[in-house]
């Protein structure tokens, strides 16, 4: 392979938000593309008006550049091939609709919409289901069917029509694929399949291969629902006198549902709690909400590397993958043929370990403003000890709140059952004289504080556990937190000295 000329296109319809299945077909061009130093090219295939979602495009734009997946030639972009949009692109795709017709490849059909619906009503009447295939198209009203001289006329008097592809009877197609190696298929098992439409725009299989024909795509990477489509494009490629010019197909395994059974929809997410779009998606028709992994926290890079290994794998234990590290290990030989069942625990552990590797400085940048929606003032310092204290819990950096919410505020409640279990008569007293000893220290760190709390728990015949669950009580409401002379530390002994006042004031003798 002559990498200079690798070019690979994502080529979504924005017919809704994109699946996380597109963003992986999307993240294998681009891996592709960078490994081989071509180039990633982004296409809307936008020729079904009828399917057509305001906001899609742009969601699937804005989708591409939260993950770092940047394009080379496309919308808002440019390139030598433009327009890459296809509704922009439509007057060229008329020309090879009949090319295809005067070659004998294609023909126009004149049958009304409701001459097909019924068709189709008789297939069912007899328990069949109708197809316009090499059987069929002899008793339809189309240019094979009818004499020349009154398809002329139909023509001339603008009569509705589309154009149909002609599939060869009784042809075995074999196909290679780089991912599944041989198929094979029987002609006589497809229909023929409409390339242009009435209102005058090609569908989906002609606009794909002319464009990918015109695009210079090398290989067409993409979602294994459109390997029943692979025969008709083939022969299109045949048709057209391309063949010797067409691109190389690799079609990607399904992400199955997290109980591998099935396909994952769209709808799985909201209903086991986990996102399936990048990003957030309000529905403009019916206000509808489907969360994204943006939104629910998760780092692009975490979201990439999860998907990466959706479908691939390096052929080592490796799992973590900056996405440098992917372009180098990635490689179409290693994508699996047999579905890939998506693990939503595991995006939440891919998370953990991005946020684990993320630098102090710039967590305590994202958890700022966590802080300042709490109504929190503290000084980036205290801000990055804590968070250097309690990062290992947090999965999410909205996480870290909730692990260290104690450290800003004072607890406005103590759990009752460590008080009924730890507290006693005498806890106020020594808690009071504890304070004492701990504001004697030269150095307060934790070692020494850990050190001068059990000397001061021996000295006085107090049991340390106690002590410790109280004051850890007194300065967090409960039972949590991380090391309590961490957390001393952290708060200093003013701040310990009124905690424990407020506790005792509220906790008393802890006779209720
Ligand atoms: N427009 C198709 C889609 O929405 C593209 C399929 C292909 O890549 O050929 O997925």
């Amino acid at each position: 392979m002559n990498d200079k000329n690798v070019r690979v296109r994502f080529a979504p319809s924005p017919t809704g938000p994109l699946h996380m299945g597109g963003v992986r077909t999307a993240l294998f061009n681009f891996l592709f593309a960078r490994k081989h130093n071509g180039s990633f090219i982004l296409r809307i295939e936008d020729t079904d008006q009828m399917r057509f979602v305001p906001g899609a495009e742009e969601y699937i734009i804005e989708s591409l550049q939260w993950c770092g997946l940047h394009y080379d030639e496309g919308p808002g972009v440019g390139g030598p091939h433009a327009p890459y949009r296809q509704s922009e692109r439509s007057a060229i795709y008329r020309q090879y609709a009949e090319r295809l017709v005067n070659a004998g490849w294609a023909y126009y059909a004149f049958d009304a919409p409701e001459e097909l619906d019924q068709k189709r009503k008789e297939a069912e009447a007899q328990g069949k289901s109708f197809a316009y295939d090499a059987l069929s198209r002899q008793h339809m009203k189309n240019s094979l069917s009818l004499p020349e001289s009154r398809v002329r006329e139909l023509l001339a008097a603008g009569t509705p029509h589309v154009v149909r592809f002609k599939m060869p009877p009784d042809e075995e197609i074999v196909m290679h694929d780089l991912i599944r190696g041989e198929i094979r298929v029987k002609t006589s098992t497809l229909d023929d399949k409409v390339l242009f439409k009435a209102d005058g725009l090609p569908t989906y299989h002609l606009a794909n291969v002319v464009d990918d024909f015109l695009m210079r795509i090398t290989h067409v990477i993409r979602g294994e629902e459109w390997l029943p489509s692979l025969p008709l494009h083939v022969l299109l490629y045949r048709g057209l006198g391309w063949e010797d010019k067409r691109p190389e197909f690799a079609h990607l395994p399904l992400i199955l549902k997290p109980n591998g059974q099935g396909k994952l929809s769209k709808r799985d997410g909201d209903k086991m709690g986990f996102p399936v779009f990048p990003l957030q998606w309000k529905d403009p028709e019916t206000g509808e909400v489907s969360m994204g992994y943006r939104e629910q926290g998760y780092f692009p890079e975490a979201f990439i590397n999860m998907l990466a290994l959706l479908g691939w794998n390096p052929g080592t234990e490796q799992e973590l993958f900056t996405l440098d590290e992917l372009i180098q290990a990635f490689s179409l030989d290693r994508v699996n043929k047999s579905g890939a069942r998506f693990d939503p625990e595991k995006a939440r552990w891919f998370n953990q370990q991005y946020l684990r590797k993320r630098p102090a400085p710039e967590l305590v940048r994202l958890f700022l403003p966590v802080l300042q929606s709490k109504g929190v003032r503290a000084d980036e310092n205290t801000v990055e000890r804590i968070v250097e204290t309690v990062r290992d819990r947090a999965v999410f950096v909205s996480d870290l709140w909730d692990h260290s919410w104690f450290f800003f505020q004072r607890p406005e409640t103590y759990d009752p059952a460590i008080v009924k279990k730890r507290w006693s008569e005498q806890m106020p007293e020594w808690l009071s004289s504890l304070i004492a000893h701990l504001e004697k220290l030269t150095s307060f760190t934790a070692p020494e504080i850990k050190q001068a709390i059990h000397d001061f728990a021996e000295a006085k015949s107090i049991p340390a556990g106690n002590l410790m669950n109280c004051l850890r009580l007194c300065l967090v409401g409960s039972s949590m937190g991380p090391d309590l002379a961490l957390i001393c530390e952290i708060l200093g002994t003013e701040e310990i000295k009124q905690r424990i006042e407020k506790a005792v004031a509220v906790i008393g003798n802890g006779v209720h």
